[in-house]
């Protein structure tokens, strides 16, 4: 079995380079999928308090045999639980659902423009969870630079991880060079691009890019293998979701080749600047405020 390379946080704690993503993964999939990662190979799992499906995630590590001490689960906070009690609860919420005292990675899931003081004293919880050893490592996502700058000028502990959109389309490199500038490791939200499936225009999806088809078929590899290839290649954490367990074994496949300078520029040029999922300023608690419900 393939064992995970790891990144090195930036507080010393090992994370694999890839985990599993479970966003719209349904609860009822979510323990299978969980389960045939874990099987594969993985030992990362990324979900989130507003994904609803933490309790799922739980029961997949349980039923997998792995020890709970070989995974690294990460959660986020959602901003309807921002502020320093309220974020500090948080953290019950998702370990109780999870079925863990510990969390190895605990990240915002935005930042919240419009209410940046409530952004700032939900990070201070986590701090203060990390300083208490609830959490292994906390984090941040969504975050763009200024948030970054404002965040950091008020809280000590320098977040370990920002979780963005990156995918070739939408690269952010101005995001990931704050990032490293800080000692952050960039991760990938839609490695793949799974949310450009949905867009219109010429190029409806990565995996069909011609660009990219290209280069899978030289290496004999599938476009998401590529993709995510590109992404290990360049630092990044990655974590495809997929519910399906071909396809999660598919993309664990990706550490027995190599992408050229040449190709790895090539795909860094497909960059569109368009962003797929919501401005960042666009997110308050009036438009996405849904309540996180009790363990
Ligand atoms: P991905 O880039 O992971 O793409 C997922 C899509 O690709 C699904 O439709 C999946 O379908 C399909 N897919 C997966 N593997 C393959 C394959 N090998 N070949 C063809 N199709 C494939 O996008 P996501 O948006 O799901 O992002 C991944 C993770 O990032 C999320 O699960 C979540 O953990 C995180 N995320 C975080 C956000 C944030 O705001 N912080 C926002 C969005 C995502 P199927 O399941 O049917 O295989």
């Amino acid at each position: 079995m393939t064992t995970t390379p790891q990144l090195t946080l930036n507080n010393g704690v090992q994370m694999p380079a890839i985990g599993l993503g479970v966003y719209q993964t349904p609860p009822a999939e979510t323990t299978a999928a969980v389960e045939a990662a874990l099987r594969t190979g993985y030992r990362h799992i990324d979900t989130a308090a507003v994904y609803g499906n933490e309790r799922e995630v739980g029961e997949g590590i349980r039923r997998s045999g792995i020890n709970l001490s070989d995974v690294f689960i990460e959660t986020k906070v959602w901003i309807s639980d921002f502020g320093y009690d309220a974020t500090l609860h948080a953290f019950d919420k998702s370990a109780n659902k999870l079925g863990v005292d510990r969390i190895d990675l605990l990240i915002l899931h935005q930042a919240l423009p419009s209410r940046f003081d409530l952004t700032v004293d939900a990070y201070r919880a986590l701090e203060q969870l990390l300083a208490d050893g609830r959490v292994r490592a906390i984090g941040v996502s969504n975050f763009m630079r200024e948030h970054l700058d404002d965040l950091l000028a008020k809280t000590s502990v320098v977040p370990a991880v920002n979780q963005i959109e990156l995918h070739p389309y939408f690269r952010q490199p101005d995001v990931a060079a704050a990032d490293a500038e800080y000692g952050i490791i960039t991760q990938a939200w839609s490695p793949i691009g799974g949310i450009t499936f949905y867009r219109e225009g010429t190029h409806t999806s990565t995996l069909e890019d011609p660009t990219i088809t290209a280069i899978a078929a030289a290496h004999g590899k599938t476009p998401a293998q590529v993709l995510l290839r590109w992404g290990l290649q360049q630092g990044r954490s990655v974590i495809p979701k997929s519910t399906r367990p071909q396809r999660i074994a598919e993309n664990f496949q990706v550490f027995d080749f190599d992408l050229t300078a040449d190709e790895l520029a090539a795909i860094d040029a497909l960059d569109t600047g368009r962003r797929g999922g919501p401005e960042p300023e666009a997110v308050t608690l009036e438009t996405f405020g849904i309540a996180i419900p009790e363990a």
